[in-house]
């Protein structure tokens, strides 16, 4: 089915690849505002979006109108101001209008009431759920989106070597955060791609740790998990460091989360599931009698939100496709005691993969 409308090339290549696996006659009501700046390429919290093969309404309110317009000119977008009370049913007579016999919506980002008035406006119009069409959608990327990440990543490795120059027993996890954020920033990050995680000596257990005001100790790891922004897409990243000598016990975790990490790495490639992916890592884990403390998935797939399609667990059933950009991050949380997580980005690639990350796995000891 040919998509009539588009904001750009890339927009147009995305809906008619969504509009090929939506049944004839679909009319898709966008509330998620990722999956709308995804679409759209407008990045606006506060608006709405429908859409069939061959129309747009694109929904915001005063605020936003020159912005809207300035971005939605010469695409054949329409464009309606409304206050929030009133978008709704506007949507459903866009809908209606265009001759739709069926409307997809998100239902995992409805709010109850949302929920209920759609539920209302729309009677007896059959409605069904797109969030898995456009999550599927949203997984694997294009040149332009991996170049973004990559660009991303970037600015988090610099601000990670620079921060480690600071360091040192005394100074607190706090300390660390603000260095390497402001670092991020300052290499032209748009924004930090989550909150950052800097967990030290048994806060480093807790996978994911707030920011405390612990001063650092000689002899400790530090897990350090962090991202960075670039045209609205995520990097992810994690390395634990040592400040001062490790112990036996804790170069032994090091070694075997390293070696986990870097052995399921080997072995993704297009084709495999979630599941498979995360075995390579569970079972080096396992066989190394630390089975029992690496308590989550293996990764997850990284875009314009931090944890997106695909999922890389015990249990997914996704399969993983060529230009699906995933995380690689196997752990090991010993209570109270010590953790210790390592993660790389991936772009998948048919009997193989592209590794995003270039910072050393090797253990850091400042
Ligand atoms: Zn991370
Ligand atoms: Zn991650």
């Amino acid at each position: 089915m040919r998509v009539l409308w588009y904001t750009t090339k890339v927009m147009k290549d995305k809906l008619e690849k969504l509009f090929s696996q939506l049944p004839d006659g679909s009319a898709l009501i966008v509330t998620d505002s990722i999956n709308r700046r995804y679409i759209t390429g407008f990045d606006c919290e506060d608006s709405m979006l429908a859409v069939t093969a061959d129309k747009a309404l694109y929904i915001t309110d005063f605020r936003y109108l020159e912005l809207a317009e300035r971005h939605f000119e010469g695409t054949g977008t329409e464009l309606a101001f409304l206050a929030p009370d009133d978008q709704l049913s506007a949507l459903r007579d866009f809908v209606v209008r265009s001759g739709a016999q069926v409307c997809l919506l998100e239902e995992a980002s409805l709010t109850v009431s949302s929920w209920r008035r759609l539920k209302e406006l729309f009677g007896d119009f059959p409605l069904k759920d797109a969030g898995a069409a456009l999550a599927n959608l949203r997984a694997v990327k294009s040149d332009a989106e991996i170049a973004c990440i990559e660009r991303a990543q970037s600015f988090a490795e610099k601000a990670f070597s620079k921060t480690l120059g600071i360091i040192k027993p005394g100074i607190t996890e706090r300390d660390i955060m603000v260095e390497l954020e402001y670092h991020m920033l300052r290499f032209g990050a748009e924004h930090t791609s989550f909150e950052t995680i800097i967990a030290s000596g048994p806060n480093s257990s807790v996978p994911h740790a707030r920011v405390t005001d612990r001063k650092i100790e000689s002899g400790e790891f530090i897990t350090m998990d962090f991202g960075a922004k670039y045209g609205g897409y995520c990097s992810d990243m994690t390395r634990t460091v040592a400040v001062g000598k490790p112990d036996a016990e804790q170069l032994a975790v090091y070694g075997t989360v390293q070696r986990a990490q870097r052995y399921a790495i080997e072995n993704i490639q297009a084709g495999i599931t979630g599941r498979e992916a995360d075995s390579f890592a569970r079972e080096l884990i396992t066989a190394n009698g630390y089975g029992e403390c690496f308590g989550h998935g293996l990764g997850h797939g990284v875009g314009l939100f931090i944890h997106e399609s695909p999922r890389l667990s015990k249990l997914s059933q996704n399969v993983l496709l060529e230009n699906m950009v995933v995380t690689v991050e196997p752990g090991i949380y010993i209570k109270n005691r010590m953790g210790v997580r390592i993660e790389d980005m991936l772009v998948v690639k048919p009997g193989g993969s592209r590794n995003l990350t270039s910072i050393t796995t090797e253990l850091i000891i400042l």
